[in-house]
């Protein structure tokens, strides 16, 4: 099988003093030998470089949350995949559902996102899910299908992508989906993705977020077709980070 990953999701949190929980997440990664999974987080911008210097390249890989889609240019506020890998990321988050809100980001947006990172060499982080709304008219699997469909370019490889299927109805909220409604949509998620991309999607990591914490994670990552997961608010603390990792 492939290897999981966990990656943490800071989102709008963290300053420099937050750089302990980097160093002591990257000492007990180290501490805990072999990895059976990878381990990410992904800081806010300001924090990447000196995250990826605390990291030193080891046992936890430093990613972004957005990119822009253009290598450089007029964009004030923007940030681009290359000036991200340049800083010491190697991944990016694009399509998050706090940012298809916040910024009315479209499936076309997060395409051209997603594309930008493969173009700067770092590793897409794609994001899908449904709304509450959604969910409770049956559409979580047509809206989840059509998002991947529609944001991810033809050129994914499971070198250059991840899959993170978020239901926007479990960020952040404490609910979680029953195992087998993660387990139908993970499914889903894998049938198409083979069905477009063959091997590759086959390969590809399709982890889960939303509202995983240390007590639940093990019993998620067990789940067919769940690859790790994209953790937020339990990201921010290493001891919680940690068991989470432990939990693979
Ligand atoms: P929580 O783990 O805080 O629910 O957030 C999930 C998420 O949005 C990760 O990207």
């Amino acid at each position: 099988g492939v290897k999981p990953l966990v990656a943490g999701n800071w989102k709008m949190n963290g300053t420099g003093a937050a750089l302990g929980e980097v160093r002591a997440i990257v000492e007990g990664l180290s501490a805990s030998g072999s990895a059976v999974a990878d381990a990410m987080l992904c800081v806010p911008a300001t924090l990447i470089g000196r995250a990826a210097d605390a990291a030193g390249g080891a046992v936890l890989e430093i990613g972004g949350q957005d990119c822009h889609a253009k290598e450089s240019g007029a964009h004030t506020g923007d940030v681009s995949a290359e000036m991200l890998r340049d800083a010491g990321a190697s991944a990016v988050i694009v399509g998050h559902s706090e940012r298809r809100t916040d910024h009315g980001e479209t499936d076309a947006t997060v395409r051209d996102k997603a594309a930008a990172a493969w173009r700067a060499g770092v590793t897409a982080i794609i994001c899908v899910g449904e709304t509450r709304e959604q969910r409770e008219n049956g559409e979580a699997e047509r809206v989840t299908s059509a998002q991947l469909d529609g944001s991810i370019p033809d050129d994914m490889t499971a070198g250059n992508t991840v899959i993170a299927y978020e239901p926007v109805w479990a960020i952040g909220t404490g609910l979680v989906p029953s195992n087998d409604d993660i387990a139908a949509i993970h499914a889903l998620i894998r049938d198409r993705m083979e069905a477009r991309f063959g091997g590759e999607g086959r390969k590809v990591r399709i982890l889960y977020g939303g509202s995983v914490k240390s007590g639940n994670a093990a019993e998620i990552f067990a789940i067919d077709n769940v690859d790790g997961g994209l953790i937020g608010g339990a990201s921010l603390k290493a001891a919680d980070f940690l068991a989470i990792c432990d939990a693979v």
